[in-house]
């Protein structure tokens, strides 16, 4: 049997679960606040054009408006500096929007510290007893913050002090980009980078390090909770838009369940 034929008997089955790692895109969606003097991003909103009426009796359809960094979505490597010469959304191969995922679990962590930092540490010892990071793959880090998706105060967690939401360490995100064979990173917090990240030296160093290697980050997952620490397939499909910087993203993760998998 063919290997697609086979994934298809796995998927009819339920040896194969397909799970969605996006979270819903409304206007209540959570979205990134930056201090002033930044420019910040306008949330998701639907403008009805037609709803069976008289706009147009048979049919009901919308336009829609938001920024490229809404909800769960894709950063293109030229959404940084140090990646301003490379791909654009719509220029990101479609054989690197599909690939391996593995998932390192730290909910326990960013409970109890919700500035927490995955660091190079972590994940040597995740390849240790998981094996090695997936080549053209993702990594994908479970935090619980998609329990707080809901609610835009306790998913951006900011006092007097900034935002203090879990990440990476400068160290971490510096050999994910250099020295890893992963193509992305994916994280349920409103960006890839910590909360308090803009401190950082260099500042955000997901975004600089790894969009500057080429590489991709998601944001705003769900559901990590579902997948298994290694054995997923994840496929990310942001809109083509030419020239974007990012986009919103529906990410799907095939899973496998019980025997047949
Ligand atoms: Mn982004």
């Amino acid at each position: 049997m063919s290997t697609l034929s086979s994934l298809v008997d796995a998927l009819a089955s339920g040896a194969v679960e397909v799970v969605d790692l996006t979270q819903p895109l409304s206007d209540r969606t959570p979205l990134l606040q930056l201090p002033e003097p930044f420019a910040n991003t306008p949330g998701f909103a639907l403008h009805e054009l037609s709803r069976y009426d008289e706009r147009g009796p048979a049919w009901y359809w919308n336009s829609f408006e938001g920024g490229e960094h809404v909800g769960t979505h894709f950063d293109a490597p030229v959404h940084w500096v140090t990646g301003k010469d490379s791909e654009d959304v719509s220029q990101v191969p479609p054989a690197r929007l599909v690939g391996p995922a593995v998932v390192i679990d730290r909910s326990a962590e960013a409970a109890a510290d919700s500035d927490f930092l995955l660091s190079v540490e972590d994940v040597r010892a995740f390849e240790s007893e998981h094996g090695p990071l997936p080549t053209d793959g993702w990594l994908l880090v479970r935090t619980g913050w998609d329990t707080r998706a809901h609610d835009q105060d306790a998913f951006l967690n900011a006092n007097e002090t900034g935002p203090h939401t879990p990440g990476f360490s400068i160290d971490c995100a510096r050999w994910l980009a250099e020295e890893t064979p992963l193509i992305g990173i994916g994280v349920e917090t409103v960006g890839t980078d910590a909360g308090a990240a803009h401190s950082f030296d260099p500042p955000f160093p997901c975004h600089s390090f790894m969009l500057g290697a080429g590489k991709y980050g998601l944001t705003q997952l769900a559901n990590l909770a579902q997948l298994p620490p290694t054995g997923t397939f994840l496929v990310a499909a942001p809109l083509k838009i030419v020239g974007g910087s990012g986009s919103p993203v529906r990410v799907l993760a095939f899973v496998p369940r019980g025997d047949g998998a």
